[in-house]
């Protein structure tokens, strides 16, 4: 891999990754705010109240 190369097949929208190979660590917000998942369904974030549903490593906001 090229130094620098951004790799974001199979990266998950809102996902946030680390490692190599890259591994899902989180989940964010579009406004950068901090998703979690406590239900492992649903989510609230706390920054701007917009809400997220999760199915697998699938998520997308609710509005
Ligand atoms: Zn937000």
């Amino acid at each position: 891999m090229a130094a620098g190369s951004l790799v974001r097949k199979d990266v998950p929208e809102y996902a946030i990754v680390a490692g190599n190979p890259a591994r899902i660590i989180g989940w964010m917000c579009r406004c950068g705010g901090r998703l979690s998942f406590a239900d492992g369904k649903t989510a609230v974030c706390p920054a701007c109240r917009l809400g997220y549903t999760k199915d697998g490593d699938t998520v997308g906001s609710a509005a």
